[in-house]
């Protein structure tokens, strides 16, 4: 493994931190206090974006993305951690899943997020299937060229309201050799479209500014045309995004982790109790110690998997371990960071209590800390399964 930054991919990252601290930090308390990111302020982030190039970053050179590789990506992520979700996300990175877009939906989905006149949601939660994916009771069902959609999904989230859904639906069920499985299918349905009513969802502690909302279809009928890849095929292409969707959340966690460490190590290093500073306390630079290493493996473990998706040998394994082990270092980190800062982490003047609450929802999305454990678990244990 080798984590020597190439000249380009410095130069990336320093004028990416540039941006960040400037175009960025400066309204992440008050998008946070207003629970919403004023729509000024997420237009100004996406011109800026498009402008310094860093605008669907993730998406190969022939659909207009940066086509960069995913080792690259993954810095990037870091950088765009290290501040609230609700306002990074300006800096549109548009699913993958949507390369899968075919004919006319190249030009209206595709294209239309890649020029940043759309914005998508990810569809797949729902009220009784969290975890357990296959529990899933939205259902789209065959009538002629149209499916039927009837369902509800929440937490769906979005830093504004979404044009469009990639939704996931119930299209049938298979007989496999494990007994009978759901054929879950995506589809693309505009914002709008008859059946289809999308509502604002709770306020969640963790990046408050950074919106759920709830999808209800009722008898909500959609051409075939709308189904995104093949039909039956929507959880491999979910997977293509989650696996990679959790690498990501671990790069973002170590820009969060970089942050606390750098307040951390300022605030124990300046701030002074009986006559000297608080970082000359063993209990107090332990835990920046304790930081720092658990940084650094993080960091490893994320450029590592990143390496290996660059190969073409990332494993689910390989993505799990990289979530799990930063989304808790993170929690460490953050709640050492409140400790350090001691009461002034616990107010709305500095970053810490913000970034401690927002550090909580990295151990629920894209797969909870248990489902990560069970994957990693399960490979452990398949080479002795019959
Ligand atoms: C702010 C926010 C934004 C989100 N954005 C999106 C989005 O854009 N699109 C989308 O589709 N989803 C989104 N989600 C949903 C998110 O992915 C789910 O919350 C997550 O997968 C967990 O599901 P759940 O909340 O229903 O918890 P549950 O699945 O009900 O889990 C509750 C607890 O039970 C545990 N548990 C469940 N099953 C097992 C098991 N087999 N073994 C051990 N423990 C288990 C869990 O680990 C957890 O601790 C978002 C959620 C939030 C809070």
């Amino acid at each position: 493994m080798n984590y020597e930054l190439t000249d380009e991919q410095t130069m990336l990252v320093d004028s990416l931190r540039a941006f960040v601290e400037q175009e960025i930090m400066p309204y992440e308390a008050e998008a946070d206090m207003a629970a919403e990111v004023p729509a000024e302020v997420g237009e100004r982030i996406k011109r800026r974006a498009m402008e310094m190039g860093f605008f669907a970053a993730n998406l190969p050179e022939s659909v207009g993305g940066g086509g960069l590789d995913y080792t690259t990506l993954g810095l990037i992520e870091r950088e765009l951690g290290k501040v609230s979700y609700a306002l990074s996300a300006f800096v549109a990175r548009p699913t993958e899943l949507l390369l899968a877009c075919e004919g006319e939906q190249i030009e209206k989905y595709l294209n239309a997020c890649v020029s940043g006149e759309k914005h998508e949601c990810f569809a797949l939660t729902e009220p009784g299937a969290g975890s357990d994916i296959m529990s899933m009771t939205t259902r789209a069902v065959a009538d002629g060229d149209d499916y039927v959609i009837n369902g509800t999904k929440h937490f769906i989230s979005s830093p504004c309201m979404p044009d469009f859904a990639i939704l996931f639906a119930v299209t049938g069920v298979d007989d496999t050799p494990r007994g009978e499985r759901k054929r879950i299918t995506a589809f693309l349905v505009d914002h709008g479209h008859p059946g289809f009513d999308m509502r604002l969802g709770s306020i969640a502690t963790s990046q408050r500014a950074y919106r759920t909302y709830e999808l209800h279809f009722d008898n909500c009928r959609v051409h075939k045309a709308q189904v995104l890849g093949e039909e039956g095929m929507g959880l491999e292409l979910a997977n293509k995004w989650l696996h990679m969707g959790r690498v990501w959340v671990g790069a973002q966690c170590c820009g969060k982790m970089q942050r606390l460490l750098d307040l951390s190590t300022e605030w124990a290093a300046t701030r002074k109790q009986f006559g000297q500073a608080i970082g000359k306390f063993q209990g107090t630079s332990f835990k920046i110690a304790d930081m720092a290493t658990e940084l650094h493996a993080a960091d490893l473990m994320v450029m590592h998997a990143c390496e290996r998706a660059d190969e073409g040998k990332m494993t689910s394994n390989d993505a799990a371990m990289a979530k799990l082990f930063a989304s808790e270092a993170l929690g460490r980190a953050a709640d050492n960071a409140v400790q350090i800062f001691g009461g002034m982490g616990l107010m709305h003047e500095l970053p810490i209590e913000r970034m401690w609450r927002d550090a909580r929802i990295e151990r629920i999305w894209d797969g909870t800390s248990e489902i990560q454990r069970h994957i990693i678990s399960r490979s452990q244990l398949r080479q002795y399964e019959r």
